[in-house]
């Protein structure tokens, strides 16, 4: 079987491992296990989205409304923009897919930062792109500018906040970035983990509101993250009406399933939780923070839902991620993305605790 060349270049995403996994190679007991790896909520599911699922379970054997108006009314609400300008995908990710699809061929390219989302690379490669990075994480003006001049990408990718990383680019300087690109480059600014960001320094808080001036802008927001819906698989790009048509015709139809639909359609409404989700959050990155401190490795300041530590060469964040995995810690080694760095995703009191624990004992 010969599979589409395109193929010969992309890696496999590798996804933050299961508590499964860790259950049948450790043996540990499944409550033992701390999974700080995926940027999910540690709360849980929003008792409230609970409900609404058990109640539209008998609803499981009906296609959804695929025009989903309800979703998309609670989100023009939300964000004060029209329906016309929401598209709904199976996370933001399917999104990224259909903006891949159709925009670029073979002949293209696409710009990103030195290290963020890997599911940009992949979804561009799939339809053949090049890819282009800048020399830093931070998305900064020059590099991209200087490569946007030089490639012409189809794509500019900006993620604030930026994942693996945690920092965030301010909305000036987004907007600084989108002003200088021409309407023929499709800009996605991906806010998957925004209100993260927002509730902490409103200098880096994008609504998307704020970008629908320009016809080549979408802004993406997710489901996954605050609203502690990752399992449900729903996210939403928001831009101009032309663009969201555009990128219909690459949406199968009934994209997301019945539940996720009313689950989404009942986190959309409930502001409570993800409030609730940002005030524990900003109470336990603090201990993360001083941790880092008192045991002399430098962390990035972070706008997310999760923390960067950065290691010197005296520790190996691979050793360090496979040990703590085999305690039953899982947290996300960024060796792959080049460097000496782990991602922690900020837990509940109690799964920090074990975390710390497990640290100190495993760099002893
Ligand atoms: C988690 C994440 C997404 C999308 O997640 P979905 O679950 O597919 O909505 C998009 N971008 C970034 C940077 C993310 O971290």
């Amino acid at each position: 079987m010969r599979y589409n060349k395109v193929l010969e270049n992309i890696k496999t995403y590798e996804a933050g491992k299961p508590i499964e996994l860790v259950v049948r190679e450790f043996g540990i007991a499944s409550e033992d296990v701390v999974k700080l790896a995926s940027n999910e909520n540690p709360i849980g599911t929003n008792p409230v989205v609970e409900k609404t699922i058990i109640a539209n379970a008998s609803k499981a054997h009906l296609y959804p409304d695929d025009s989903m108006f309800e979703l998309k009314d609670a989100l023009a609400s939300k964000y004060t923009v029209g329906e016309e300008n929401i598209i709904i995908g199976a996370g933001s990710d399917q999104v990224l897919e259909f903006i891949a699809r159709a925009v670029l061929d073979e002949n293209s390219s696409v710009l990103m930062s030195a290290v963020t989302f890997a599911m940009y690379e992949i979804y561009a490669k799939q339809m053949g792109a090049k890819i282009y990075r800048t020399a830093s994480f931070e998305h900064k003006y020059d590099e991209f500018m200087e490569a946007y001049r030089m490639y012409k990408p189809k794509i500019i990718y900006l993620c604030t906040p930026n994942n693996p990383t945690g920092d965030a680019t301010s909305k000036e300087a987004v907007l600084e970035i989108i002003n200088a690109v021409d309407e023929e480059t499709l800009i996605v600014v991906d806010g998957a983990y925004m209100e993260y960001a927002a509730a902490k320094d409103s200098k880096y808080a994008i609504a998307p509101n704020d970008l629908l001036d320009f016809p080549n802008v979408i802004y993406l927001g997710t489901f996954s993250k605050a609203y502690g819906l990752g399992g449900m698989r729903v996210g939403y790009g928001i831009a101009q009406a032309e663009m969201i048509e555009a990128l219909y015709k690459m949406r199968p139809p009934f994209n997301i399933s019945t539940l996720s639909l009313a689950a989404a359609i009942a986190a959309c409404k409930d502001n409570t939780f993800v409030e609730e989700s940002i005030a524990l959050h900003q109470e336990q990155i603090k201990r993360y923070e001083a941790f880092a401190k008192e045991n002399g490795f430098a962390y990035i300041e972070s706008y997310t839902n999760f923390i960067t530590y950065l290691f010197t060469d005296d520790m190996d964040s691979t050793k360090i991620a496979d040990a703590l995995l085999k305690r039953g810690v899982i947290i996300r080694n960024l060796a792959s993305y080049g460097m000496n760095a782990m991602r922690i995703t900020i837990g509940t009191q109690r799964q920090n605790d074990i975390f710390f624990r497990h640290f100190l004992e495993v760099i002893a």
